[in-house]
C-alpha cells in the first residue's frame, strides 16, 4: 500500500509554467489518476468550459483627498468652506471622502488651488471624478451536473488564474455537497474600501448589464464572496430582473439575497455554519466535543465572523484573529460578540477591521501564525498557509473556511506533521448549500425557517464529511445516515484526495450515464 508521502508524488510537470491554476488541480489530477478516471472525462473537466473577460467603465463622484501636515501648510489661512448636507460628505476607508449629492453646493465654498477646508480643519484637494474602466470576470468551470454556480468577489488582487481555480474548486464542491449545480466564479478587480456607496452600486449595475448574457437562474447563478454581500446581490437581482414581464419567476438569478427580497433563512451565516457542522463532527468521532477547544482565525468578514460566533456560543475560546490590517490576541479568550460589534456595528470602524479591538493585544501575523491552538481557521484569502507556516503552526486541526488556503507544498507538511485537515470543498460548502436551498425556495415559492435550513444543512455536511473520512480510510461502509461504499477506493488517501475522489466520482457518473452528444 503506498505510503502518505507517495499519495502526493503527482505533481505539475517541471517544464510547464505554474500558476494558481496549475496548483488547484495538482489535487484533480491526483485524484483522477487514483480512480483511473477515463481520459475524455478528464479533458472535460481539466479546462473550463468558457472564460468570460470584460470591462466596465463608470463615471466616479468627486472627491476630497486629505492632504498631508507638512502639503497643508501653504493653506493655514485658508477659511472653512460650510458644508450644506454633512450626510452627503461619505468617509472611505483610506481617509477620502466622497461627494454625493449637495453637500458642498453654494456659496460657501471657499477653493483656493484646487483646495478647501472642511470644519473638522483638515485641508482637502478637490479631485474631480473622472470616468474609470474596471476588469471585470466570469469562468464557467462545468455544468455535468447543473447550472454553473458560484461567487462574484470584488479584490484588488484578482486574475482570470485565480477565478479559474476557484470556479473549478465550486464544480468539486456542488459535487461534494450534492447540490445539482456546476461551477463558476468571477468578479470585478477593484478593492471596494476605496469606493463610495453610490459608484459601488454603478459598477455592479453596469457590470449586471454586461453579464447578463451569460447567466441565468437556470444557467448560471452567482452569490456573495469576498467583497460583495447581500445589498451587491440585491443590485444584480434589480438589474438582471428589470422590466421582464414575469420578473418574480427569475428570484434564483442570485442566492444570497437578503430574506425580505427572497434569500434564505440561515444564508448569511450558513458557510461558517457548515465550518462549525465540520468541526463539530470531526470531534464527535473521537467522542469529544468543541467545548472547550480552543482555535485561531484569519479573516472575520463573512465566514470567518459567523463561525466564530457560532464557535463561541458552543464554548470553544477565541485566542487570535487576523485580517487584512492586522492581528489581536487574548490569551483568555476574545469576547466575540464584543468583536462582532467591534467590527460589523461601529460606523467608525471603516476598515471593518478587528485591529485596535480593546479586548485583545495586537501581535505580528508572524506571531499570529504560531499561537498555540486546537484549531486554525483560515476563512481569508487563497495561499496563506505555506509550507514554511505549516512548519511552524501548533495546532491540531485545520478547517478550511477559506477557498484554497493551503498550497501544494504546505499539505505534505502537514501530512508529514499529523495536522489533521477538514479540505475547504467540504468545509466551507455551507454556503452553497444554502444557496440551493434558497434557490428551491425562489423556484417553489416557498419560505423556510432557519430551522429547518439548519437541520436539512447539518445533515448534508456530516453525511458528505462522513464519506470522505471513510474514503480517505478506505473503510467502506453504509450507515443510517450515509453510504461510502460506491466512493471508496479500496485504499488510504489523504482528505483532500479523498474529498476530490467524491466529487470527481460524482461528476463522472454524468458523462458516464449521459454519454458526449457529437
Ligand atoms: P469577506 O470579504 O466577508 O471577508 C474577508 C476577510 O478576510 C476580511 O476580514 C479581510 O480583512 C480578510 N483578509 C483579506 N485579505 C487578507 C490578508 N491578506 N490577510 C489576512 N486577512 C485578510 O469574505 P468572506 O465571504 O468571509 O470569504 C472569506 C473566504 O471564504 C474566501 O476565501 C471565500 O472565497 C471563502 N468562501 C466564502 C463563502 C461565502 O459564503 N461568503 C462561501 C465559501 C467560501
Amino acid at each position: 500500500m503506498p505510503t502518505t508521502e507517495e499519495n502526493f508524488m503527482r505533481a505539475p510537470a517541471p517544464t510547464a509554467k505554474r500558476t494558481l491554476y496549475t496548483d488547484a488541480m495538482e489535487i484533480f489530477h491526483r485524484a483522477g489518476d487514483l480512480i483511473g478516471l477515463d481520459k475524455r472525462i478528464r479533458l472535460e473537466l481539466e479546462q473550463p468550459d468558457y472564460e468570460h473577460m470584460f470591462y466596465v467603465t463608470v463615471k466616479l463622484r468627486d472627491r476630497l483627498v486629505p492632504l498631508s501636515e507638512e502639503a497643508t501648510k501653504p493653506f493655514s489661512d485658508l477659511p472653512v468652506t460650510k458644508v450644506r448636507d454633512p450626510a452627503g460628505l461619505e468617509l472611505l476607508a483610506d481617509g477620502k471622502i466622497i461627494l454625493n449629492g449637495r453637500a458642498l453646493l453654494g456659496s460657501d465654498v471657499v477653493i483656493r488651488s484646487g483646495h478647501l477646508r472642511l470644519p473638522s480643519g483638515g485641508v482637502y484637494q478637490l479631485v474631480p471624478g473622472e470616468n474609470e474602466r474596471f476588469k471585470a470576470y466570469r469562468v464557467q468551470h462545468n455544468q455535468a451536473r447543473g447550472p454553473y454556480k458560484g461567487g462574484i468577489r470584488y479584490h484588488r488582487e484578482v486574475s482570470l488564474d485565480l477565478f479559474k481555480a476557484l470556479a473549478a474548486e465550486m464544480t468539486w464542491k456542488t459535487a461534494i455537497a450534492e447540490v445539482p449545480f456546476g461551477g463558476a466564479k468571477g468578479g470585478i478587480q477593484l478593492d471596494p474600501r476605496q469606493y463610495g456607496r453610490e459608484e459601488l452600486q454603478a459598477v455592479t449595475l453596469r457590470f449586471m448589464y454586461k453579464l447578463k448574457s451569460l447567466i441565468g437562474p437556470n444557467l448560471d447563478i452567482p452569490a456573495p464572496d469576498v467583497g460583495t454581500n447581500s445589498e451587491i446581490m440585491a443590485l444584480m437581482y434589480r438589474q438582471f430582473t428589470d422590466g421582464e414581464r414575469e420578473r418574480h419567476k427569475m428570484r434564483g438569478i442570485v442566492t444570497g439575497k437578503d430574506v425580505r427580497i427572497g434569500g434564505s433563512e440561515g444564508r448569511t451565516k450558513a458557510t461558517g455554519q457548515g465550518v462549525v457542522y465540520c468541526i463539530e463532527d470531526y470531534f464527535s468521532e473521537k467522542s469529544e466535543s468543541i467545548r472547550g477547544k480552543t482555535f485561531t482565525l484569519q479573516g472575520f468578514g463573512n465566514v470567518g465572523s459567523a463561525s466564530a460566533e457560532i464557535l463561541g456560543s458552543m464554548g470553544a475560546r477565541l485566542l487570535a484573529v487576523n485580517d487584512a490590517d492586522g492581528t489581536i490576541y487574548n490569551g483568555d479568550g476574545v469576547d466575540v460578540p464584543s468583536l462582532l460589534a467591534y467590527v460589523h456595528e461601529n460606523p467608525k470602524n471603516l476598515k471593518r477591521s478587528v485591529l485596535g479591538f480593546p479586548g485583545a493585544q495586537t501581535i505580528s501575523k508572524k506571531d499570529f501564525w504560531e499561537v498555540p491552538a486546537d484549531i486554525l481557521l483560515p476563512a481569508a484569502l487563497g495561499g496563506e498557509v505555506t509550507a514554511e507556516i505549516a512548519e511552524k503552526i501548533k495546532v491540531k486541526l485545520i478547517a478550511e473556511g477559506a477557498n484554497g488556503p493551503t498550497t501544494p507544498e504546505a499539505d505534505r507538511v502537514l501530512a508529514k506533521r499529523g495536522i489533521d485537515l477538514i479540505p475547504d470543498i467540504i468545509c466551507n460548502a455551507g454556503g452553497v448549500t444554502v444557496s440551493y436551498y434558497e434557490w428551491i425556495q425562489n423556484k417553489r415559492m416557498e419560505r423556510w425557517s432557519e430551522a429547518e435550513v439548519n437541520k436539512k444543512l447539518e445533515h448534508a455536511m456530516k453525511r458528505n464529511y462522513r464519506i470522505i473520512r471513510d474514503v480517505a480510510r478506505g473503510t467502506a461502509r453504509k450507515t443510517e445516515m450515509h453510504d461510502s461504499r460506491p466512493f471508496c477506493i479500496g485504499r488510504p488517501v489523504d482528505t483532500r484526495c479523498a474529498a476530490m475522489v467524491l466529487a470527481l466520482k460524482r461528476i463522472a457518473a454524468h458523462y458516464q450515464l449521459e454519454g458526449f452528444s457529437q
